[in-house]
């Protein structure tokens, strides 16, 4: 089963694909993860992209595109994988549509999760995360809110809003950016009709449930 997961910020993304790699034992592959682990290791490409981010530029395409092949060439992505945070661009698609081809596999459901604008923000406004840099627990003031207000469940730390996370005009701007670069991306996988739109005003185990419907 090879996915692609796509969805804004705040629409529960990340948390709907842990969920589902247990439940259909394969990766879930985040672009973040692939970046931070070739870093850490000092691969040729990791020390490539280390120069890129601590200049401040954006890593560009060809590295990134690199460091997805050779994380989809891993023996545990032989009956499928998720792929979080990429393609972001047609370029991106197009690539992934070759490197799979390499190897007779093709992108077969690319997921879409959607979520009201205002619940987005009010998701994301609302956040806050523990303060303690073991720990990292996420809440919502909303939806899942500490026993003791401020505190948090898990250590005791204080729970904080981090700075992305307050600025609503930063927020609108970043989400529209989003929004611009999927849209032809949705457009690429629709054309193949692979394309699942799942509502993301539930609970993650039930988006789950529902993506794993349609996949079945
Ligand atoms: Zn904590």
């Amino acid at each position: 089963m090879n996915i692609v997961m796509m969805g804004a910020q705040g629409t529960g993304k990340g948390t709907v694909a842990g969920i589902l790699k247990e439940e259909l034992n394969i990766p879930h592959i985040s672009t973040g993860d692939i970046f931070r682990k070739n870093i850490k290791e000092g691969t040729e490409l990791g020390q490539i992209a280390s120069k890129y981010i601590n200049d401040g530029n954006l890593v560009p395409d060809e590295v990134t595109n690199a460091m997805v092949k050779s994380r989809l060439n891993e023996s545990d992505c032989d009956n499928g994988f998720i792929l979080d945070g990429y393609p972001r661009n047609i370029e991106q698609a197009e690539e992934l549509d070759r490197i799979l081809e390499e190897n007779s596999k093709k992108v077969e459901y690319a997921i879409n999760l959607t979520l009201e604008m205002e619940e987005i923000m009010s998701r994301i406004t609302n956040r806050r995360i523990c303060s303690n840099s073991g720990c990292k627990e996420i809440y919502n003031l909303v939806s899942k809110p500490t026993k003791v207000p401020g505190i948090c469940d898990k250590c005791g730390s204080e729970i904080l809003q981090r700075e992305d996370d307050s600025d609503e005009v930063a927020i609108k701007k970043r989400l529209d950016t989003y929004f611009s670069q999927t849209a032809p991306l949705i457009e690429y996988y629709n054309k193949k009709g692979i394309v699942h739109i799942v509502e993301s005003n539930k609970a993650p185990k039930d988006i789950v449930e529902e993506i794993k419907n349609f996949i079945r």
